[in-house]
């Protein structure tokens, strides 16, 4: 990068008057797609990456009993003197799981380990390094407060209380969760059936040699990775050559099983009305011009059921729709609640080159300066083919659609990528 705006010839129709802005194309999407509503039971574990179907609420207290937080001695607050101490004499002990089934009297204390429930007539737990014991006597050092170091019964669920909502994503956290109420099996939408394939004559796949003209498929693989990340069952149809047999055959066949079908390549004008003839015979596509930089092809519509998503080829363009409309619009219809992605203002290392006329997804590099402060620089080289501006990424920088040239210094806002994937 230089850091001048040269004149780009490909790039001179930006501010296209027919193109159509991402909230206005997110909006329709959302509206057209009617969330699906079929319900199953699966085993906790299998709920990973699905939608909550209803609303879970908790059958039991978590923790179920008060327990210590601390390994150390369990005894009674009141015997602790004005200024926190106590000696006390020493009658068993509680572990995790092995409870101490007596009652701790006046003067009193047991040793306890972290998690083991607190006996009847303790309420207070103090830490093994303050205490010194000899014998059967346990010398407790000033400074406890009654009450201290216990975890309360239900403090984190408690009984009947909701903890999850339906229409949330079960992630790794949801999945702890509904593991510590004991669910043996978890109520979700079913789990939907994507297909993908790329479009172009010049796509060999991995292993095979190059003729001239010819490149490798990536695109199949970033989406293969991202449906995969997403939980969602992809079928994988290869590569369909840009004839009009193989692709009413590859679309039509994607029709009839798959909920959604993603595609890459052949929306851009040149090919625009081959395609579009059709699709027009097995469904109902928009093609849309979306102003935004990469990606803006964008082919949405229903072909008999399927939700119909057509990428644009360049490598990059396929990674900023995916995260822009094709993910959040996969998990709005496998019942999710969705919102836009969570962007935030950092100031930019180094200048930025953007023209006006469309909403620009750089790839960014979220990093601490030399004073400590975070900042963001671009990965350079910003052509929608450079998919490894990607790899080199940790967020999208998102220059908004009138804005010019952005100087060092200045605040962006970030989509960091992380938290997106899965
Ligand atoms: P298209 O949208 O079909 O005109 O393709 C735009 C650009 O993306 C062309 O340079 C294609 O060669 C390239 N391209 C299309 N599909 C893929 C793919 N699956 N993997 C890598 N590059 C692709
Ligand atoms: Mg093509």
């Amino acid at each position: 990068m230089t850091g001048h705006d040269h004149p780009d010839p490909s790039c001179q129709d930006d501010s296209d008057p027919v193109s159509l802005s991402i909230d206005a194309a997110w909006e329709r999407i959302r509206a057209d797609i009617e969330p699906i509503t079929t319900i199953e039971r699966v085993a906790t574990r299998h709920a990973l990456n699905r939608t909550l179907a209803e609303d879970i609420h908790s059958q039991v207290d978590v923790p179920a009993n008060t327990n210590a937080a601390m390994d150390g001695y369990a005894l009674r607050g009141a015997d602790l003197d004005a200024s926190g101490a106590a000696v006390l004499s020493l009658r068993g002990k509680a572990l995790a799981g092995h409870p101490f089934h007596g009652m701790v009297t006046p003067g009193s204390c047991i040793r306890i380990t972290t998690g083991a429930p607190i006996p009847d007539g303790a309420d207070t737990v103090v830490m093994q390094e303050r205490t010194t014991v000899e014998g059967d006597q346990v010398s407790v050092a000033s400074g406890q407060q009654p009450g201290q170091n216990v975890r309360q019964a239900g403090e984190d669920l408690a009984r009947g209380q909701r903890v999850l909502a339906r229409g949330q994503r079960i992630g790794v956290a949801e999945l702890g969760v509904l593991g510590s109420m004991g669910l043996v099996e978890v109520p979700v939408f079913r789990r939907l059936r994507v297909a993908f394939f790329s479009t172009g004559d010049e796509l060999r796949g991995a292993g095979e040699p190059l003729a001239p003209g010819e490149i490798y498929d990536s695109n199949r693989y970033t989406l293969y990775a991202a449906l995969a990340a997403l939980g969602v069952e992809a079928t994988d149809m290869g590569v369909v050559s840009d004839t009009p047999e193989a692709l009413e055959e590859a679309f039509g066949a994607a029709a009839g099983f798959a909920d959604a079908i993603v595609t890459s390549g052949g929306v851009s004008v040149g090919e625009a009305d081959y395609i579009k003839q059709i699709l027009d015979e097995l469904g109902e596509v928009n093609f849309w011009k979306i102003a935004m930089r990469p990606g803006r092809p964008l082919a949405f519509g229903n072909l008999g059921g399927a939700w119909f998503f057509g990428l644009p080829g360049n490598p990059v363009s396929v990674v900023a729709t995916w995260y822009q409309f094709v993910r959040p619009a996969l998990c709005h219809l496998m019942g999710e609640e969705i919102s836009r992605p969570l962007t935030f203002r950092v100031r930019t290392a180094g200048r930025l080159r953007k023209r006006p006329g469309r909403t620009e997804f750089q790839r960014g590099r979220l990093q601490r300066d030399e004073r400590g402060e975070l900042v963001v620089s671009s990965t350079g080289n910003q052509g929608s083919g450079i998919l490894s501006s990607v790899t080199a990424a940790n967020c999208f920088i998102v220059l908004p659609h009138d804005s010019g040239p952005v100087a060092a210094g200045e605040y962006v806002e970030v989509q960091p990528l992380h938290g997106m994937f899965g």
